[in-house]
């Protein structure tokens, strides 16, 4: 054995992971065959978050006059809006770099494809290594859906749109879950024209429908087309002409199409099957409570062990799996509850259970929901699109879950997401005193909504 561990992937998890543990006096290799970072950095979370403000600054200038501000024309200068994005991208990248060499000498960054390919054992750039610890982060990529006449179009993924120099006439988009749904919104504001198929009935459909359809009312107030419960059947053309044939026989036309239709674990050259590393149905690395797979010394995390695919729910792995190596297994992995946004505008984030979920499990609870628009803060601003909801054991008070669409949701969600985790009572809001007149006042005003908690 020549190595304490070695870490395949530079993402959410393994950067963190592999960087402490290096300081921690242990010798590691990191193994990395694209841009460190990973999908956040490069692809994901980085450059959405910063073409969605780009989208934004356009959206409130163009509507300023509802607050009695005239701007003017408003222009969106694509190119500066894509180089922007571009040096956000470069400086966080920088910032991986700079922490991996800040690990020197114990850590050491071998670029390349690597594959296990024996017990504890990495093939990597033609060196192959042995380790006490072999963590994969392999992370995800999109799905290529196997839509009739998609390989011959020139479709584009997240990664391809974030290299376009021009913006698209008219951006067809094949998935309405939250990447579709923020991406199309922000092209929407860029000035394309935008249409989003999707085959649940809703947008964001693991959502309850009253949070889909207040997105669905903004997005269409916004003109984009929605197709709902449509399936892409066909698509053809070439550069600069797609159509989509829908299931509903429709017939949709695009300058560019964007397929936005869920994501696959990079596991498939992975060396799994030699190295005894179990993969499910899906090719997710199948892992116990404490990132174990199946093959002794093996450990699988973030997106590609199953996890909810979110950077913080990445990140809180390798802080779980740290202590595991360190042979303090705590709190499993299954035990967390993740909260998450979607940064649409109004953004829509949830923590826990939503209410159909509870219901499909037989969750008793009790159920409180409010417009957005009745908070005072929303109306002064003039963001009251949204739905605030809140779910709660009749027997421990406890909140089971929550959701929120409306302005600043993803700050909002922690008020919950703390509780839960600190196992409070949602009486606990109710005691709080909210600042007036702030957003969060909507949080209990919500959880004051319950019959429980109503004053007479
Ligand atoms: C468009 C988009 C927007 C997103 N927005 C958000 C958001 O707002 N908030 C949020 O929380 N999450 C968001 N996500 C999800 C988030 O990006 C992922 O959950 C997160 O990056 C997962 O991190 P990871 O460490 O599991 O994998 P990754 O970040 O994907 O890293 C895996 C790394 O492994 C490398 N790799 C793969 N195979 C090998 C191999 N065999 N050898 C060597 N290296 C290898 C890859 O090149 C990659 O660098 C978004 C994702 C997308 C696609």
């Amino acid at each position: 054995m020549d190595l304490d561990a070695i870490v395949i992937g530079s993402g959410q998890a393994g950067v963190p992971l592999a960087t402490r543990l290096a300081k921690g006096g242990k010798t590691v290799l990191l193994a990395e065959r694209g841009e460190l970072g990973g999908t956040c950095v490069n692809t994901g979370c980085t450059p959405t978050k910063t073409l969605v403000a780009s989208a934004r600054a356009a959206h409130v200038a163009r509507t300023a006059g509802r607050l009695g501000v005239r701007t003017g024309g408003v222009s969106v200068d694509f190119p500066a809006v894509m180089a922007r994005k571009d040096e956000i991208v470069r400086i966080w990248r920088q910032g991986v770099e700079r922490r991996i060499a800040g690990a020197a000498p114990n850590l050491r960054l071998v670029r390349g494809h690597a594959r296990l390919v024996g017990e504890r054992t990495v093939e990597v750039a033609g060196e192959r290594h042995r380790a006490g610890a072999v963590v994969v982060n392999v992370g995800t990529r999109p799905v290529e859906p196997p839509i009739p006449g998609l390989a011959r179009v020139p479709w584009l993924d997240n990664r391809r749109l974030m290299d376009l120099a021009e913006l698209p006439v008219r951006l067809v988009v094949i998935g309405g879950g939250y990447i579709g749904c923020e991406l199309a919104q922000a092209y929407r504001r860029f000035g394309s024209e935008v249409t989003v198929v999707e085959p649940a009935g809703h947008l964001l459909a693991h959502e309850d429908a009253e949070a889909s359809e207040a997105i669905e009312g903004v997005f269409r107030e916004e003109g984009i087309a929605l197709h709902l419960g449509a399936r892409a059947e066909e698509v053809a053309g070439g550069a600069g002409r797609i159509t989509v044939r829908l299931s509903t026989g429709e017939r949709l036309e695009g300058s560019h199409l964007l397929v936005a239709t869920g994501r696959r674990p990079n596991t498939d050259d992975l060396g799994c099957d030699g190295a005894g590393v179990r993969l499910d149905g899906r090719g997710f690395v199948v892992v116990d409570d404490h990132y174990r797979t199946s093959a002794p010394g093996v450990y699988a995390v973030g997106d590609c062990s199953g996890s909810p695919q979110f950077t913080h729910t990445a990140w809180d792995d390798h802080r779980l799996l740290f202590e595991v190596l360190a042979g303090r297994p705590g709190r499993g992995r299954k035990d967390r509850i993740s909260p998450y946004a979607a940064y649409t505008d109004p953004q829509v984030a949830g923590v826990g259970l939503t209410e159909k979920a509870a219901r499909a499990a037989g969750v008793a609870h009790e159920v409180a929901r409010m417009p957005f628009s009745h908070v005072a803060r929303a109306i002064e601003t003039d963001e009251k699109a949204g739905v605030l909801k809140v779910l709660v054991d009749p027997s421990s008070e406890r909140i089971l879950g929550a959701s929120i669409v409306g302005a600043e949701a993803g700050e909002l969600i922690h008020v919950f997401a703390a509780l839960i985790a600190a196992g409070a009572p949602a009486r606990a809001i109710v005691e709080m005193e909210a600042v007036h007149p702030a957003f969060a006042e909507g949080v209990q005003s919500v959880v004051m909504a319950l019959d429980r908690y109503a004053l007479p």
